[in-house]
């Protein structure tokens, strides 16, 4: 089984997706987890490239096949071989916020980056993504360290990642399901139990 996290940072994604894991080894799963970009050397390496490097000139098909390069081989080398051993693969993000930030947000063709999405996953996708979703503001208002290059967007790029999230949710709502995450910690965490829940039955 894979689950995927996504949502606007600030969000609680790694929060929940901390707890999600702990949960799911106290019954008894085989957890992987790893980081969209990210999860393989190659992988952060593109990351560092993408998110620290101010000094870079990134125009943005550049950037959107960096973004899928560090997943080609994040599928190849974490994803693909811990869900073939029957592993449980939880990531920090996938394909669905390469759409969102830089198709939705960003303006690149929503439906070429699903296909090329697909194409360099091989098809291989999230059983289920937990899209949690707040009001930016009070999202980028939880984050107190420094902001990284996508961060440093301002409100009105954050508020089409929130309507692009949304509507993609809706479009596919089998596979991704909106957890309201401007409640409490312990409540987000149930809502994504649930939803786990019925999948794994
Ligand atoms: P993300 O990974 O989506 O950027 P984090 O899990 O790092 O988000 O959470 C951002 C900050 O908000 C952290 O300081 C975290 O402790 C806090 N936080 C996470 N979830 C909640 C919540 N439900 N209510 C209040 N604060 C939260």
């Amino acid at each position: 089984m894979f689950f995927s996290f996504d949502g606007i940072d600030g969000a609680g994604k790694s929060t929940q997706m901390r707890l999600f894991c702990e949960w799911l080894r106290a019954q008894g799963h085989d957890v992987v987890t790893c980081r969209d970009p990210g999860g393989t050397a190659l992988g952060e390496a593109v990351r560092e490239l993408l998110l620290k490097r101010h000094d870079l000139t990134i125009g943005r098909m550049a950037e959107m096949l960096l973004y899928m390069s560090a997943r080609a081989q994040l599928v190849e080398q974490v994803i693909e071989p811990g869900l073939a051993a029957g592993k449980t693969v939880v990531s920090d993000r996938f394909l669905l916020a390469n759409v969102v930030y830089q198709g939705h947000a960003g303006g690149l063709d929503v439906p070429k980056l699903w296909e090329i999405g697909r194409f360099i996953t091989r098809g291989i996708e999230p059983d289920l993504t937990f899209l949690l979703d707040m009001p930016p503001e009070a999202a980028q208002g939880r984050i107190q360290r420094e902001l990284d290059r996508m961060e440093q967007h301002g409100d009105d790029f954050r508020r089409r990642l929130r309507e692009g999230f949304r509507a993609e949710a809706a479009r596919r709502p089998g596979r991704i399901v909106v957890i309201d995450a401007a409640r409490s910690i312990e409540v987000v965490e149930s809502a994504v139990r649930a939803a786990a829940e019925k999948l794994l039955k």
